[in-house]
């Protein structure tokens, strides 16, 4: 399937979004690409779909939406939008679409921060992510790399924002990372990155008040952001200090702990800091009052956190079919000793993660969500669907949680008038469900087609192609 015409929806689509990927060539899709893709044609209609369209409003039954080229041209009632005569009909009947899912904590590495150039693209893609930020990257040049190849649709895969090296202070730490010596060393870090096409960065568990401070400075006159996993700073210094994002939510928030020293990362456990915490309490409610009144939004990682409770196993097959032999082996033992796990006071500070989730939202906090995928069984697309399965139990409608895994993505990494809703003008990023999410949230692990920039791709090929290789390359 060639893509020899380059219509005139399309050409408009690149004029209006001048910062998005090129269409310097006609599309045309070598084989490498080809054997991916399942519908490429220049009008497709998705036909009688069930339609969450990512704003927060109510599914809606018995919906037609055009694509044309990179373009959503039309989305209403079945029975009032026409079908192009020339439009390739997709019967999406007893089907449900979604925007396509914006992964905002979506690395490129897994056991031992090795890079999955190969593996995770098209695992992301299989998935139904069609853009990602990587926040906190191994190797930055490879993440550069593969995001223009991706863009020049050599490669199948997300979108990818790529986030700097960790800005992470000395102490613990994977080896991957700079020590920072100060906060100049951060200014420097910060510019030599921003300087090579990173956008965002994120700061790490070790930095100093006066580093982050500096990164944040120094980013902010690049015109570029910071995001952070935080441990030795807390959230509302964090806030003060101008930062324009948070990570991971409650449980990397010292502030609550009674033996907190300044700049130092606590090495108690989970359960010493937020065993006794109540989410109610003034304390806590500040918190997410400051992040609201200073617009900083938050990324819901439920689904690696799900980890540390160690009787919730999240049993995935496709996980064990995804990864190379050795690790399967590990998540499968990983898997069955879950069974017989008793960890009451895991389970009510995971509880304790979500309500703060819930008041953050509440309280008019901008949520998104991304996967972690580092290690045990969070991998690559399937960590971002079990998180709208965790968003749900969390206490969010299904419409919602579609939302803070797709228009409040859009919105963080302000992408939102070009992705994250299913409206006319928007990009074609859309992924094609069997079944209703909606009635049952294991549905959206049920992929039928991912459409990226109007590209129809076929989630079996894809995953097909990588089994065993997670872990590997
Ligand atoms: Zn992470």
């Amino acid at each position: 399937m060639r893509r020899a015409i380059v219509t005139a929806a399309v050409a408009l689509a690149v004029a209006a979004y001048p910062s998005g990927p090129l269409l310097a060539q006609a599309r045309h899709l070598d084989s490498a690409m080809q054997q991916y893709v399942r519908v490429d044609a220049p009008v497709v209609a998705l036909t009688h779909a069930r339609l969450i369209d990512g704003t927060g409003g109510p599914a809606r039954d018995d919906q037609t939406i055009i694509l044309r080229g990179e373009t959503i041209a039309a989305v209403g009632p079945a029975v009032s939008v026409t079908v192009p005569a020339d439009a390739r009909v997709v019967d999406a009947a007893g089907k449900t679409v979604i925007p396509g899912i914006i992964g905002l904590h979506d690395h490129m590495y897994y056991g031992g921060m090795k890079f999955m150039g190969v593996s995770y693209p098209r695992l992301f893609l299989s998935a139904g992510v069609t853009t990602i930020r990587t926040t906190g990257s191994v190797d930055a040049y490879q993440e550069l790399n593969l995001k223009r190849r991706i863009d020049s649709l050599e490669l199948p895969g997300p979108e990818i924002v790529v986030t700097g090296p960790y800005l992470q202070g000395p102490g613990p730490g994977p080896g991957a990372m700079h020590p920072l010596s100060g906060p100049d060393d951060a200014r420097r870090m910060v510019r030599y990155w921003a300087e090579e096409g990173v956008t965002w960065f994120k700061a790490y568990t070790q930095i100093s008040r006066a580093e982050l401070a500096a990164a944040i400075d120094e980013a902010h006159r690049h015109g570029v952001k910071v995001t952070a996993h935080l441990c030795s700073v807390g959230f509302r210094e964090a806030v003060d200090l101008g930062i324009d994002q948070l990570e991971h939510g409650l449980l990397t928030n010292t502030e609550y702990y009674s033996g907190k020293q300044p700049d130092v990362c606590p090495t108690v456990g989970d359960s010493a800091i937020y065993g006794a915490l109540d989410i109610e309490s003034p304390e806590v409610q500040r918190t997410i009052h400051e992040m609201v009144k200073h617009h900083v939004g938050m990324t819901s990682t439920l689904d690696v956190f799900e980890l540390s409770t160690p009787s919730r196993v999240p049993e995935d097959q496709r996980v064990l079919d995804a990864l190379y032999p050795a690790a399967a082996t590990q998540v499968a033992k990983y898997y069955e000793s879950g069974k017989t796990a008793h960890d009451s006071l895991h389970i009510a500070v995971f509880r304790k993660a979500m309500q703060f989730e819930r008041d953050f939202v509440n309280a008019g906090g901008l949520l998104g969500a991304g996967a972690d995928p580092c290690c045990l069984s969070a991998i690559a697309g399937y960590g971002d669907q079990r998180n709208y399965e965790l968003l749900v139990e969390a206490g969010f409608t299904p419409e919602q949680a579609i939302q803070i895994m797709t228009a409040n993505g859009a919105k963080i990494l302000g992408f939102d008038k070009r992705v994250g809703t299913i409206k006319p003008g928007m990009q074609a990023d859309l992924v094609v469900l069997d079944g209703d999410p909606v009635r049952t949230p294991r549905d959206i692990r049920n992929v039928d087609i991912v459409f990226r920039r109007g590209i129809g791709f076929d989630p079996t090929a894809l995953r097909e192609s990588i089994r065993g290789l997670v872990g590997l390359r």
